[in-house]
């Protein structure tokens, strides 16, 4: 018998686009109770320089990642008592619609995701008006991975369904596990999702590069001291001009399988504007919104190594 009620899902699509039409990116941060989603926000907040709004759910009726945020740092709005892929999903709709309701928009969401919570299932609701779905990361916990798989079965398939929504996988707590752990983890998420990038959270500095890329103005960052981005993994391919959109669509699709994040603004042969997003296994080629007007850049690129 199921005890949980199903809340009705009540909300109604804006008909107009806020912000002139502006799509916010959102990044949606899942992975299994205990895999270091706190840190990793706290990480992106400390090193963003521009105002991010964080969505912070936990199933419990307290919630203990919302206190753990560094609040001053960014703007967070807690979801508790529910998961928003299921039995919070109203909470969540609500939340966005917060956001809307304000003159200015945030350069970039972060969602932490509740524990048990399926990305995928999220992911839709991520892509509403003023909002666009940015990137999947999953964190991995080296320490608790295989274990989890093992526990039962509705945990195995919690754990299983995360890493198969993933753009992007990274593995944390690393110093708590040996080298064959990390092996053995590392096969066993390469047999669950094939061809997803798997990178190791080794330094926060590395985290936040490869989240940090989700914001709006990644160029003007490169070369600078206070870069989001670690110096020794980004790179930029540069974009001579106008380009054909099928070669843009070759260039994006043959970049290497080092690359685990890429972005730029880039003139097709129309004289439309497109957004090159990559995030893993995410590539995308999209019209650059009206109001994100902007003039083209090159294509910033992050490489990590891949494991
Ligand atoms: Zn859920």
């Amino acid at each position: 018998m199921n005890l949980v009620e199903e809340e009705e899902v009540s909300f109604e699509e804006p008909t107009f686009a806020p912000w002139d039409g502006r799509r916010v990116p959102v990044l949606l941060l899942g992975g299994y109770l205990g895999a270091g989603k706190t840190t990793v926000i706290n990480e992106i907040l400390a090193r963003a320089d521009v105002p991010i709004a964080v969505f912070v759910n936990d199933v419990g009726q307290i919630n203990i990642d919302a206190r753990l945020i560094e609040r001053q740092a960014g703007d967070t709005l807690d979801l508790t008592g529910g998961c928003v892929c299921c039995s919070l999903k109203n909470g969540f709709l609500e939340a966005f619609d917060q956001l809307r309701s304000r003159a200015t928009p945030p350069e970039l969401v972060v969602v932490e995701l509740s524990g048990i919570a399926n990305p995928s299932a999220a992911a839709a609701f991520a892509s509403t008006p003023g909002f666009s779905l940015d990137s999947i990361i999953v964190l991995v916990d080296l320490d608790q991975f295989l274990d989890r798989e093992d526990e039962t079965s509705v945990v195995a398939d919690a754990v299983r369904a995360q890493v198969r929504s993933a753009d992007l996988l990274l593995l944390t707590k690393r110093d708590l596990v040996s080298d064959g752990r990390v092996e053995r983890v590392t096969s066993r998420l390469r047999e669950l999702t094939p061809g997803t990038p798997i990178v190791l959270a080794d330094s926060a500095h590395s985290i936040a590069g490869l989240v940090g890329l989700g914001a709006r103005r990644p160029v003007l960052q490169i070369g600078d001291g206070t870069s989001l981005f670690d110096q020794h993994t980004t790179s930029l391919v540069p974009i001579g001009g106008t380009m054909h959109r099928s070669a843009l669509e070759s260039l994006v699709a043959n970049l290497p399988s080092e690359v685990v994040r890429a972005k730029g603004i880039v003139q097709i042969e129309t004289g439309e504007l497109m957004v090159v997003q990559v995030v893993g296994k995410r590539r995308s080629i999209e019209p650059l919104p009206m109001a994100e007007s902007t003039e083209p850049t090159d294509l910033v690129v992050v490489t990590a190594t891949r494991i």
